[in-house]
C-alpha cells in the first residue's frame, strides 16, 4: 500500500502519537467508543485542509493495534505493535492513498483492501484502514468500497478521510459515522505553532498564509514552499512594475509549483480587493507584503481586478482539472495580461501614484 500524499501534513516537529490539543474532544468521543468495544466500523473523519485530520486517524490506526493502551485511549508507543507501527511495517495497518503520479485512489487498490480486510488481523488485535483523501477514488472504486461498507469484515475499522466529503457518493457518506473537525482559534493554533517553526520563520505570517490551519503553517515554514511565495510575490510586483519580464517570470512558475503559484495570487488578489475596500487597515492574509499590495490596491481600478481575479481562478481550475492545459502559454497570457495592467494604471495615475484612482 502506498503512502503516497500521506506526508504532506506528517509535519516534522508533531509526535507520531501527540494529540493535537484542538482535537481533545473529538478524541475522547473516539476512545469512549473504543474503550467499550463499540466503535463503528467506518468513520469519516472531514474538515478543512492542514488541520491534522489525517494525524488523528493515525493516532487512532495505533490506538487500534496498540497492546498496551493508555486510560485515556492513546497508545502507548512502546510495546511492539506500537513499534511496528512507527517502523511503518505493522501489517495490520493498512494505508490507500493515490499512486506515484496518479490524481486517483483506484479500484485495484480498493480491491487490495477489501481481500485484506476479510482476512483475520495477523497480530490478533484490529484491523486499521486508512483512505486519505478519500474524495479522489474513482467511481468504480468507490462502488468496490461500497461492498466492504455494507458487509463490515468484525474488528475492522475503515478511515475514511476528506477535506470536500462532498465529492464523494452519497452511498459511501451514508455509510460511514461522520466525525467533523475545525481548525483551532487563532491564539491555539499561533501557541502550538511557535515553539515548532524554524528559528527566523515568521509564526503570524505562516499561519495567514494557511488560512488558519496550523499543520499546513509547519509545512509551508518547513518546506521551503514560503521562501517559493516570497519569491512569486516579487516577480508579480516586478510584471506590474514592468521590472521582470512577463514571460520570464511564466517560465519561472511552470517549472516550480504552478497550482500553489496561483493559489497564493489568489490571496494577494484577495488581499488587495480587501485594502481597496477598506476605510481602516483590514486584516490581511499576508500582512508582511501589505505596503506593496496597498501600492497595486490604489492603481488597480475595480474592473480590472475582478477582470484579473477571474482569469487566475479559470486557469486554477484548469490546472486542476484533468484537461492538462499547456501550463506555460497559460502562465505566459496571464501574465502578459497582468503586465498590460499595470502599464495601464501607471499612464492612468501618473508616476508617483499619489492621486491614486479612488473608483
Ligand atoms: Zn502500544
Amino acid at each position: 500500500m502506498t503512502v503516497g500524499e500521506l506526508t504532506r501534513h506528517a509535519a516534522p516537529g508533531l509526535e507520531t502519537a501527540e494529540l493535537l490539543p484542538w482535537q481533545t474532544a473529538q478524541w475522547s468521543i473516539l476512545a469512549t467508543r473504543l474503550r467499550e468495544d463499540r466503535l463503528a466500523h467506518a468513520l469519516l473523519l472531514t474538515g478543512p485542509d492542514g488541520i491534522g485530520k489525517r494525524h488523528l486517524a493515525e493516532l487512532l490506526a495505533q490506538a487500534l493495534v496498540c497492546g498496551a493502551r493508555q486510560p485515556v485511549g492513546l497508545p502507548c508507543g512502546v510495546c511492539r505493535t506500537c513499534l511496528l507501527y512507527a517502523a511503518g511495517t505493522h501489517p495490520d495497518v493498512l494505508r490507500i492513498a493515490p499512486e506515484d503520479d496518479s490524481r486517483d485512489i483506484r479500484v485495484h487498490q480498493i480491491r487490495a483492501l477489501s481481500e485484506s480486510v476479510a482476512k483475520t488481523a495477523q497480530l490478533g488485535g484490529y484491523k486499521a484502514v486508512l483512505v486519505v483523501p478519500a474524495e479522489r477514488m474513482t467511481l468504480a472504486a468507490a462502488n468496490a468500497l461500497l461492498k466492504t461498507l455494507e458487509e463490515p469484515a468484525p474488528r475492522s475499522v475503515l478511515l475514511l478521510v476528506s477535506a470536500r466529503p462532498s465529492a464523494l457518493p452519497a452511498t459511501i457518506r451514508s455509510r460511514c459515522q461522520r466525525l467533523g473537525f475545525r481548525p483551532p482559534s487563532r491564539e491555539d493554533a499561533l501557541a502550538w505553532i511557535a515553539g515548532r517553526l524554524p528559528e527566523g520563520i515568521d509564526a503570524q505570517l505562516c499561519l495567514g498564509l494557511a488560512r488558519g490551519a496550523p499543520l499546513e503553517a509547519l509545512w509551508l515554514a518547513q518546506s521551503g514552499a514560503l521562501q517559493q511565495r516570497e519569491e512569486a510575490l516579487r516577480r508579480l510586483l516586478g510584471v506590474f512594475r514592468a521590472q521582470v519580464d512577463p514571460l520570464e517570470a511564466a517560465r519561472a512558475w511552470s517549472t516550480q509549483a504552478p497550482v500553489d503559484v496561483l493559489a497564493a495570487i489568489r490571496g494577494w488578489l484577495a488581499d488587495i480587493a480587501r485594502l481597496k475596500a477598506a476605510a481602516r487597515p483590514p486584516a490581511l492574509d499576508h500582512p508582511a507584503a501589505q505596503s506593496e499590495l496597498q501600492l497595486i490596491a490604489k492603481r488597480l481600478n475595480w474592473a480590472a481586478l475582478f477582470g484579473f481575479t477571474r482569469r487566475v481562478d479559470e486557469a486554477y481550475s484548469a490546472l486542476r482539472g484533468s484537461a492538462n492545459p499547456n501550463v506555460l502559454l497559460l502562465l505566459e497570457a496571464l501574465m502578459l495580461l497582468w503586465a498590460r495592467l499595470g502599464e495601464t494604471a501607471r499612464a492612468t495615475s501618473g508616476p508617483s501614484a499619489t492621486n491614486a484612482a479612488r473608483d
